[in-house]
């Protein structure tokens, strides 16, 4: 995982669509991926904030299986907290 200077962070991505931005540059530093099956064959949901894997149909958002996905607070409080 990349080293990432989170005052910086904080400074640029003050904003929760900024916040998933790089969130998913975090995750997924060569690109997202099938949270379930790994594929890099994915496409974006762009109404829902979500991606969908091509090979297993499979929906996930940047957030699905961290701490995060059960949370309903906002990102950038996260990004606070973390
Ligand atoms: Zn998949």
């Amino acid at each position: 995982m990349k080293r990432v200077n989170l005052v910086s962070l904080l400074d640029q991505y003050n904003t929760d669509d900024r916040c998933r931005d790089a969130l998913e540059a975090i995750r997924w530093p060569d690109g997202v991926a099938c949270t379930r099956c790994g594929d890099t064959e994915v496409d974006e949901v762009p109404s829902r904030n979500q991606w969908r894997c091509r090979g297993c149909k499979y929906r996930f958002s940047v957030m699905a299986g961290t701490i995060m996905h059960r949370s309903h607070l906002p990102l950038r409080k996260w990004f606070l907290a973390i």
